[in-house]
């Protein structure tokens, strides 16, 4: 990890959520190569033939140790309030808070962070939890809260929540701002998740598969919250801000050189998810300078990765032997952001 003071308190937390079987894996007659034990451990396991389901034979296993694993069990709760809910309370500190769900498509990235209705997942149970927080401090202090919602893909920033024209990045003292951004202030939970899943609608969608999100593009929801109290004649203002990222698809984006656990661009590549893996393994390696320039995403974050702020990674992972490649190389990824 990174050796100084100031960098102590700022490691990266990684966890790996395991989805269930779905019934089209169950269908083609996949088996489970993913088992969690003890909350913490991931064994994966390589089977000899991953198509001829009669000879399916053990061949090799891997295990894995993660800040906590969730099994396919697990509710949404229970991964917001072990992933999340410290980070919100540092936000209320004035802390920034970052948390990513990392993963191949399918794997389980956009349930955990948006969820469904009966289901609501981490952005929702967050901003939740912060209306609580807000409520039960109101004595002390006013407390705004307000979000916003946007997509980055193809290296271009949109306003998921007032969808138009693209948006540019500038910087100010808030850190790198979309100018023109709507900034929403939010008040009740409900009205925030169909927000959301609007927002969500809005997300650009590959030509040929018109119903689907694009599994390149990124979902950003931040939420700012200022406090502002007067103690004995003089204003008191503090500022933090929650960063929830719906990462896009990591399959094929990023490849993984074996002998150095570095990433290397792969076919089809995703600037920004490859600007993250460089900025996350100049953050692992201690380096001075931390590459934020190079995409519109870690433009997006450079406030809220590293440094002082609190960050979050999830990787979602889908048990079937069938993504064996896809769960390796999302668990390797994991494994080497928690070095940090
Ligand atoms: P991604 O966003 O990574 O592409 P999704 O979140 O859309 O993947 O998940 C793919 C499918 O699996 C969806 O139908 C989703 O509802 C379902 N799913 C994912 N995770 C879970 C879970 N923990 N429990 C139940 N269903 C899940
Ligand atoms: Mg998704």
């Amino acid at each position: 990890g990174v050796g100084n003071a100031d960098a102590a308190g700022s490691r990266i937390m990684v966890f790996v959520r395991l989805r269930p079987m779905s019934k089209k894996e169950k269908d083609a007659g996949s088996r489970s190569c993913v088992k969690i034990v003890n909350k913490k451990d991931v064994y994966l396991t390589e089977f000899a033939s991953e198509t001829d389901y009669l000879r399916l034979k053990r061949v090799r296993g891997r295990h894995f140790c993660f800040d906590s694993s969730f099994p396919d069990t697990t509710t949404q709760a229970e991964v917001y309030g072990t992933t999340t809910s410290d980070l919100v309370e540092g936000v209320l500190q004035g802390r920034n808070g970052t948390v990513f769900c990392y993963g191949a498509t399918g794997a389980g990235k956009t349930y955990t962070m948006l969820g469904t209705m009966e289901s609501p997942g981490v952005m929702v149970l967050a901003i939740k939890d912060l209306f609580t927080k807000v409520r039960q401090r109101s004595h002390d202090g006013n407390h705004s809260i307000q979000l916003s919602y946007l997509e980055v893909y193809n290296e271009t920033v949109r306003d998921l929540l007032s969808p138009g024209r693209p948006l540019l990045l500038r910087e100010d003292k808030q850190g790198t701002v979309a100018a023109g951004l709507t900034h929403y202030r939010a008040y009740s939970t409900d009205e925030v998740m169909k927000l959301l899943q609007q927002g969500n609608q809005n997300r650009t969608t590959e030509p040929t598969r018109v119903n689907e999100t694009s599994s390149r593009s990124h979902a950003i929801l931040q939420v700012i919250v200022e406090y502002r109290s007067i103690d004995g004649g003089s204003i008191v203002t503090r500022v933090g801000k929650l960063s929830l990222i719906d990462l896009a698809g990591s399959e094929r984006a990023l490849a993984t050189d074996q002998r150095t656990q570095r990433s290397i661009e792969g076919a089809n590549i995703n600037r920004s998810l490859l600007a993250l893996s460089s900025c996350i393994n100049a953050l692992v390696e201690g380096k001075k300078h931390i590459p934020y320039r190079n995409s519109k995403l870690t433009q997006l974050l450079k406030d809220s990765l590293g440094g002082s702020c609190n960050t979050v990674m999830i990787a979602n992972i889908s048990p079937s032997n069938l993504s064996f490649g896809e769960t390796q190389n999302t668990l390797h990824w994991a494994d080497r952001a928690k070095e940090i």
